[in-house]
C-alpha cells in the first residue's frame, strides 16, 4: 500500500482539482468548497479511496472528504476520479494529526476509520488512528451528535480501540466481531480495499460505531 516513491506524485496532487490544497484550507468552510450545505463525511487514512468513491456514488446527498498522508497512495484515488468524476468527493493530503487545520469545530457529521495501520509496538500506540489521542482530535471536528465508525480485521487493534473509548469519554452504539456474519449490521455495508482483501482470506471483520 505504501507506494511511497511514485515519481511526480506530489506534482500531480498539487495540480489536481480533486485535491483541496493547503492554501485553500478554510476550517468551517467546506460547504463553500462543495457549494452546498449537505452533510460532511470524512474517511481518515483513506488509502486508494475505493470505499469513499463507492460511498460518494451511492450517496450524492452527502459530501465526502478523504484524508491520506501519502502522495503515492492518494495518486490512485485521483486516478479513479479521473476515470469517473464525482462532484461530492474531495481529497486532502494530510497527516491526521493536523485534522483541525482543515476541519472546523463540529463541522464533520461522520468519521470513518477503515483498516487503520496497527502500529504493533506499545511505544507507537499514540500513532494508532483509534487511540485516545486521535479520539481527542476527532472530538473537536465531529458534530456533537456525530458518529465515528471503525472497521478492521485486526483483533488486537480492535481490542485496543475498545479499551481507549472510556479513557477518551466515548461510548459505543454497537460492537461486532463479525460484521459480515451480522445480517442487520452488514446491510448496506460498503467494502474497503483492505476489507475485500482480508475477508477473502476468511478473516472476520470487527466494527464499532461510537459517539460521545
Ligand atoms: N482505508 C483503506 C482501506 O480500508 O482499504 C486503507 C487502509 S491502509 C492499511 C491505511 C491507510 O492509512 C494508508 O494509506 C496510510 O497511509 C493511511 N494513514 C496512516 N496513518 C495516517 C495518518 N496519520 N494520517 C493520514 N493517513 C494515514
Amino acid at each position: 500500500m505504501r507506494l511511497r516513491n511514485i515519481t511526480g506524485s506530489r506534482e500531480v496532487i498539487t495540480g489536481s482539482r480533486f485535491v483541496v490544497q493547503e492554501e485553500e484550507y478554510r476550517p468551517g468552510g467546506w460547504h463553500e468548497i462543495f457549494g452546498n450545505d449537505h452533510p460532511l463525511h470524512v474517511e481518515v487514512g483513506m488509502g486508494k479511496g475505493k470505499f469513499l468513491h463507492a460511498m460518494a456514488k451511492l450517496h450524492p446527498e452527502v459530501n465526502f472528504v478523504g484524508v491520506e498522508k501519502y502522495s503515492s497512495v492518494l495518486l490512485r484515488a485521483i486516478q479513479k476520479m479521473e476515470e469517473e468524476e464525482l462532484k461530492n468527493l474531495k481529497f486532502v493530503r494530510l497527516d491526521a494529526e493536523e485534522l483541525t487545520r482543515v476541519f472546523g469545530p463540529g463541522e464533520v457529521d461522520r468519521l470513518y476509520l477503515n483498516f487503520s495501520d496497527p502500529w504493533p509496538k506499545d511505544r507507537h500506540a499514540k500513532r494508532r488512528l483509534p487511540s485516545k489521542e486521535f479520539l481527542a482530535r476527532y472530538d473537536v471536528i465531529l458534530k456533537k451528535d456525530g458518529r465515528l465508525e471503525f472497521k478492521t480485521d485486526n483483533r488486537g487493534l480492535f481490542d485496543f480501540a475498545l479499551e481507549e473509548l472510556p479513557l477518551a469519554g466515548w461510548k459505543a452504539d454497537y460492537v461486532t466481531y463479525d460484521l459480515h456474519g451480522d445480517e442487520k449490521l452488514s446491510e448496506g455495508n460498503v467494502m474497503t480495499e483492505y476489507e475485500e482483501k482480508f475477508s477473502a482470506k476468511g478473516n472476520p471483520i470487527c466494527k464499532y460505531q461510537i459517539y460521545r
